[in-house]
């Protein structure tokens, strides 16, 4: 029966502790990292087995030859404790070179340990320990001493990278770091008191077992806060001094970071906040944020804070294989923005108004200005239109022809009845002369009791014809002053374009004398002129 010794029981609980994170570990090997943790792992298990081997064999050459196996782990397990410690905190890949580099002095050392028969710098002797523990005391050479410088070289700056790492971190992963700070003390005080001797047993290495710990300690501080695997612990400082606050969510809507802007914005504190659902303080955000992966701009307000809204622009977190792994928030007060926007808003309202308030105002104006205000008629000053009418009749070729009408004894009616009568009869015949003509035709109040008509397209025949008509009307329009009838005539001169003459001045003077002629043959008459005068 083998008898078991109380330190092969130490390496053997190492070998099944390291079995255990190997296989709690495995998972995690696509952190930041992993790769190296999981490296780590196998090293020690190496290590352990082949230790834990070399405690059984009885010879000093299989020992020896144990020994040299379980260099492989010996040597690695440090460095890649080291490349993961770096690896993780920066959240970023080591360059190929730093690794390679970092690895020669213990792939050096494997050589030294498998041609040792021939130099003797890695074991310069051996000598049997005591007895009834089975160990064989190995007398180190001078590259042992080199080996282990360069481990504690390794480990003392993995420490002291650990440590600045500790302090600049916000307290969630500065608890993580601290687990893995604890962690890395065990091979510290093992390796020390192997290499220095000042162990119970002589020759005994506990390191291996310490490292398994290690290993433990790793894998716990992984698992327990691996809601921060996505965080790069050596975050930007650019986030901390930002205007702008910034929110980190993982994929199920957990708060993973908070800079000081959004500590100050919405009065958190990080040590309650992270770790908390973001529904449980903007209930309607994770819909938003979680239905796409592209970035999206939301408004959205402050709750139980009314009146106050904070934007929120959302952009997908990748990790190396691009897979969405969380959420990036920008955080903004734009209350005062959106409120100097809506104040601008208002003014350019307000301004637009006034602006279409002015247009009607000025189309009034201009109205009034070629408007008769007693009659509603143009007044004479419709040159500009009259000079259109005409170029247009003249390039169709269409005839334009012009009534000139006189109220017969107007001033007798003033003089009877009073100015307000006469008034009123040119009103109420504006009026009629208003409902009777065409639409395209014009009236034109030309002063005192004169009144033009142009009607564009109508021949000399028709223009008499309707002057006459209008005439006959007139006889029968009264208005009623002191219970009477007050009723006159009208006498119309009418010329024709191109007749009468060819420009406006021509057929309005044509008109004219039409006119006068008409009165002075009797009034109450409709007159045309033969040719222009
Ligand atoms: P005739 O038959 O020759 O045309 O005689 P008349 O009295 O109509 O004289 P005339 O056409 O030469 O004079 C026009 C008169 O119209 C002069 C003035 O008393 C009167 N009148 C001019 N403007 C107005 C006005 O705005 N309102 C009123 N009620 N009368 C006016
Ligand atoms: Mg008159």
């Amino acid at each position: 029966m083998i008898n078991i010794l109380p330190h092969q029981i130490v390496l053997l609980i190492g070998t099944i502790i390291s079995f255990i994170v190997l296989i709690v570990g495995w998972p995690r090997r696509k952190l930041m990292g992993g790769v190296f943790f999981i490296a780590f792992c196998l090293s020690v298990s190496e290590w352990l087995i082949a230790s834990t081997i070399e405690s059984f064999v009885i010879t000093q050459s299989t020992k020896v030859l144990w020994s040299q196996i379980s260099y492989f782990g010996f040597t690695l397990a440090n460095p890649f404790l080291f490349l993961f410690l770096l690896t993780y905190i920066r959240q970023r890949e080591i360059i190929p070179r730093m690794t390679v580099t970092i690895l020669i002095i213990p792939f050096l050392t494997i050589i030294v340990a498998w041609t040792n028969s021939f130099t003797g710098w890695l074991w310069s002797g051996f000598s049997q320990g005591s007895i009834e523990n089975n160990v064989l005391i190995y007398h180190h050479g001078f590259w042992f001493w080199l080996h282990t410088a360069y481990l504690y070289l390794i480990f003392i700056s993995g420490v002291i990278y650990l440590i600045r790492a500790i302090i600049l971190a916000p307290p969630p992963i500065r608890r993580q770091l601290l687990i893995i700070l604890a962690g890395i003390m065990f091979p510290l005080v093992s390796g020390t008191v192997y290499a220095f001797g000042l162990g119970p047993v002589e020759g005994l290495d506990i390191t291996p077992t310490g490292l398994a710990f290690t290993g433990a300690f790793l894998a716990w501080a992984l698992i327990r806060y691996q809601l921060l695997d996505l965080l790069p612990v050596a975050r930007n400082a650019l986030i901390e001094q930002l205007q702008d606050g910034v929110l980190v969510l993982d994929m199920s809507g957990r708060i993973a970071d908070i800079n000081r802007a959004t500590q100050k914005l919405l009065g958190w504190d990080p040590k309650i906040m992270i770790g908390q659902n973001i529904d449980l303080s903007f209930p309607e955000l994770p819909k938003i944020v979680y239905s796409t992966n592209r970035p999206i701009r939301r408004e959205i307000p402050l709750p139980n804070s009314p009146g106050i809204v904070l934007e929120f622009q959302s952009s997908s977190i990748l990790n190396q294989r691009k897979d969405e792994v969380g959420k990036l928030l920008v955080i903004r007060d734009v209350t005062s923005r959106n409120r100097a926007e809506a104040d601008l808003q208002n003014a350019n309202q307000q301004l637009k108004e006034q602006l279409a308030k002015n247009k009607i105002l000025q189309k009034k104006l201009e109205q009034q200005a070629l408007h008769d205000s007693l009659t509603g008629l143009y007044n004479r000053h419709i040159d500009e239109i009259l000079h259109k009418e005409f170029s247009r009749a003249q390039r169709e070729t269409k005839p334009i022809s012009l009534a000139m009408i006189d109220i017969d004894h107007f001033k007798k009616i003033n003089d009877k009845f009073g100015h307000q009568y006469g008034d009123l009869l040119l009103k109420t015949f504006s009026q009629y002369i208003l409902s009777t003509i065409r639409e395209e035709d014009l009236a034109a109040r030309f002063g005192g009791d004169e009144i033009m008509l142009v009607f564009p397209g109508m021949t000399q025949e028709n223009a008499v014809i309707k002057a006459e008509e209008i005439r006959q009307s007139f006889m029968n329009l009264a208005v009623v002053a002191d219970q009477q009838q007050v009723t006159t005539t009208i006498t119309v001169g009418v010329a024709t374009f191109p007749q009468n003459g060819n420009t406006v001045d021509e057929v309005i003077r044509s008109a004219d004398w039409a006119l006068y002629a008409a009165k002075e043959e009797g009034r109450n008459r409709v007159k045309v002129l033969n040719g222009s005068v």
